[in-house]
């Protein structure tokens, strides 16, 4: 690695990767039946990058150039003492956002010092404000506790806080309306997302419960007068404003609307390695590297540099054909 030069990670075809996506385990509380299979197998933990790790990889990033990191996993908040990860990345000099995404039932623990250690956003997973259809999607999950989880977020200060609905046929395709409007009442954003085909579960075929997201969009429609923004985070979404609020409607959309040239991002898994894209498997391991090097920080800087030449063109999701992508998205990080 040439050091004179001030440190960017530019791919092949031109795009600056300026965000870092990291999954801090792959346990979780809930199991969302479009993200695992009832039956799991998780990583064993001596597999898991430790916090310090954790920590090692985001600086190393944030010095090569990048300006946001999500972390995610599975549930983050699982993780135990994963607050010191927060603290750590939360104080780097050059990093503008620190982000969570979270299915909040940790919230009202957390909240306040997420808050405290630099965190900037949080997003929020919620696909229905029903409780048995709750119970439903999340084959586990307590709808109040996810409510008190919001509650305790917006109580410790965060500003646009943003709701995430993964919408599926016949399971909560009817509630896009009510998720919006409660999102409009509570002063926060939420996005809806296409299911992508990561890893094998079991509850439904994802083609037939394949909700576009224009179908969505004309839903809101028949109340709402949506207007487009031009902002882009160099991802999958499009955003709308909802009228007479600050509300925006974000649609997450990687099967109906390509977004690959403009993408910005790569994925840490909580194993350690460094996914290039999440639709394809191109990856490296950087847990080799940390336990190989463990004082060696440039070493551990010149692997991600270099990962940045097999960063691929695009994904190619296709619900139809057989899940390709043996993970589930608890590994990846969504
Ligand atoms: N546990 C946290 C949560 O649920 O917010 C963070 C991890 S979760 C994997 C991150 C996001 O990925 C959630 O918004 C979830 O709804 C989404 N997700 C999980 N599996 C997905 C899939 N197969 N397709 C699209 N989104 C998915
Ligand atoms: Fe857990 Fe999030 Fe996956 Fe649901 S989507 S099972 S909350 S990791």
């Amino acid at each position: 690695m040439n050091t004179s030069q001030p440190a960017s990670l530019i791919d092949r075809f031109g795009r600056k990767v300026t965000y870092l996506r990291m999954s801090v385990t792959d346990r979780c509380d809930l199991r969302c039946i479009y993200c695992m299979s009832e039956k799991m197998q998780f990583v064993p933990r001596n597999q898991l990058l430790t916090l310090e790790e954790l920590i090692r990889v985001g600086r190393a990033f944030v010095q090569l150039g990048v300006r946001k990191i999500r972390i995610t996993g599975g549930e983050p908040l699982t993780r135990r003492n994963i607050l010191s990860v927060f603290e750590a990345l939360g104080q780097e000099p050059g990093l503008d956002d620190l982000t969570l995404t979270t299915n909040a039932t940790l919230l009202p623990r957390y909240a306040r010092a997420l808050k405290e250690a630099g965190v900037t956003r949080i997003n929020i997973s919620l696909d229905s404000l029903r409780p048995e259809r709750f119970r439903h999607i999340t084959r586990v999950g307590e709808l109040e506790k996810t409510l008190a989880g919001i509650d305790a977020a917006l109580e410790a200060g965060f500003q646009r806080v943003k709701l995430n609905a993964v919408v599926l046929k016949n399971r909560n395709h009817d509630e896009v309306l009510e998720l919006t409007e409660f999102a409009a009442s509570r002063g926060m954003d939420i996005s809806f997302i296409e299911e992508m085909p990561l890893g094998v579960i079991e509850e439904h075929d994802r083609a037939e419960a394949f909700y576009s997201s224009d179908e969505i969009l004309a839903d809101l429609r028949r109340k709402y007068e949506l207007v487009p923004t031009t902002e882009s985070t160099g991802g999958p979404s499009r955003y709308y404003h909802l009228p007479h609020s600050g509300t925006r409607v974000g649609f997450i959309s990687p099967h109906s609307h390509n977004f690959c040239a403009q993408c910005n991002r790569v994925r840490l898994t909580a194993e350690g390695r460094l996914l290039l894209c999440l639709g394809q498997e191109h990856s490296v391991d950087l847990r080799h590297v940390l336990r190989t090097q463990p004082l060696d920080d440039e070493a551990l800087k010149e692997a991600i540099v270099n990962a940045m030449d097999i960063k691929p063109k695009g994904h190619d999701f296709d619900l139809s054909a057989k899940p390709v992508l043996l993970r589930h998205m608890n590994m990846t990080g969504g």
